[in-house]
């Protein structure tokens, strides 16, 4: 008996490998400084969490509209057209769901076929080093993931000289994640105009059926140096672009697991119908008392995504700069998110104090955790130049990441 090749090939994800190896040596009572955790520390806004619980008190706890209410899609809506700009976006263009998570599987089941026998799979570009999950989501819907590498130097961003060369008649999507996880770099409005134009210009051309996914989850958390923008606001793609959001981390509402798609025009408008279709033969809909939170939290909590990328701010300056003093580990200015992603592949070919060879970034981190209890995400995972890196997570205290960084510094001057 055995299960599906579909599961049997799934990665596991490696962040969560790394939360469980840190879990189990903390429940050894060992004290473990924790850099993995992709969420913030901070608590969901109050507002929220009053909201729901009235709403429950009030028994919103029937099912709901497969896509959302229709006064949580409508506010969504017109933030996406206020706020990111976006044209062309109704109601009818918003899809609410489990999380952002959810919110690329059902995209990328709603842009992607298995491939017929024979046939070539159709292409997602995917900019890495990437977050570990828009691999394996896309490849579940049947899509062949095409990297895209880029590098420290070039801040982690594709060029349009890239993007053109990289698409094809085969070319279904482009992943683009700004603010970016692991990097946490960011596109400027100019360089995402750039990717635009090329865009439309092969969609004339070469790639009819091309579309941008755009994960904006991180939207909210940049700390001033490029300002934020989506390219769906970009006129010339907006019918062609899927934009992602949720309040998992600009909220500190990870575990509401609520996300949302949407589009523009009439293709998105198409889309969204048959991505709701797809939710109502999976999730039915999300939870109704957890929407009266949202429409708290967007309505009412500016003042608490204020202060946390205040503190968010502070501490990507902190940890750039410690991390910078340290010997032999080259890391960029975080931008926006809240992760920082040094090259620590001066070290790669050493040998810890505790006798570990380090041989790859996996290496290095189990060193670190197993001798120094501090836990980081090794890069293997976000591919292209991942390897040469390890992912901190700086979704914990100054002090944390004072003392977090001490001991990386020890450990590097170990090193033999
Ligand atoms: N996209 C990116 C870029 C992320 O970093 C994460 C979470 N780490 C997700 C999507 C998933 O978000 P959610 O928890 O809302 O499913």
């Amino acid at each position: 008996m055995q299960v599906s090749r579909r599961c049997q090939t799934l990665k596991p994800s490696a962040t969560v490998a790394v939360m469980n190896r840190a879990a189990a040596l903390k429940a050894q009572g060992v004290e473990v400084l924790n850099f993995s955790a992709g969420e913030p520390d901070f608590n969901s806004p109050d507002k929220a969490k009053q909201a729901a619980i009235a709403a429950l008190q009030a028994n919103q706890t029937k099912y709901l509209p497969t896509a959302g209410d229709p006064a949580t899609r409508e506010l969504i809506a017109r933030i996406i057209t206020d706020r990111n700009r976006i044209p062309g976006v109704t109601r009818d263009h918003v899809l609410i769901t489990a999380g952002v998570k959810m919110a690329l599987y059902l995209t990328f089941q709603g842009l992607f076929d298995l491939p017929e026998p024979g046939q070539p799979a159709r292409e997602l570009l995917l900019p890495v080093p990437a977050w570990v999950s828009f691999a394996p989501i896309a490849e579940l819907a049947g899509a062949k993931v095409v990297q895209m590498p880029t590098t420290t130097a070039g801040g982690f961003k594709i060029t349009p000289d890239q993007l053109a060369a990289a698409i094809t008649p085969r070319t279904r999507a482009l992943l683009i994640n700004s603010p970016n996880n692991p990097c946490s770099t960011m596109y400027t409005p100019d360089e995402l105009r750039a990717l635009a134009r090329v865009i439309a210009d092969k969609a004339r051309t070469t790639a009819p059926d091309m579309v941008v996914v755009a994960d904006e989850l991180y939207q909210n958390i940049v700390f001033g140096t490029v300002p934020f923008m989506s390219i769906g606001a970009c006129p010339e793609i907006a019918e062609r672009t899927l934009t992602i959001n949720g309040p998992g981390k600009s909220f500190a509402m990870t575990g509401w697991r609520l996300g949302w798609v949407s589009g523009s025009g009439p293709f998105g408008k198409a889309f969204i119908d048959a991505l709701t279709k797809l939710q109502g033969q999976t999730i039915t809909c999300v939870p109704a008392f957890s929407l009266a939170g949202l429409r708290a939290a967007l309505t009412e909590c500016q003042d608490d995504i204020d202060r946390m990328r205040a503190e968010f701010a502070a501490r990507a300056e902190l940890i750039h700069a410690l991390l910078s003093a340290l010997p032999g580990v080259r890391v960029a200015r975080p931008i926006g998110a809240f992760y920082a992603f040094p090259d620590i592949s001066a070290h790669l070919g050493r040998t810890s104090a505790g006798g570990r060879r380090i041989a790859a970034a996996a290496d290095f981190a189990a060193a670190l955790l197993e001798e120094h209890t501090v836990a980081v995400v090794p890069g293997e995972d976000f591919l292209g130049d991942g390897p040469k890196h390890i992912r901190m997570s700086f979704a914990c205290s100054q002090e944390t990441i004072r003392e977090g960084v001490r001991r990386l510094g020890e450990f590097i001057s170990g090193l033999k």
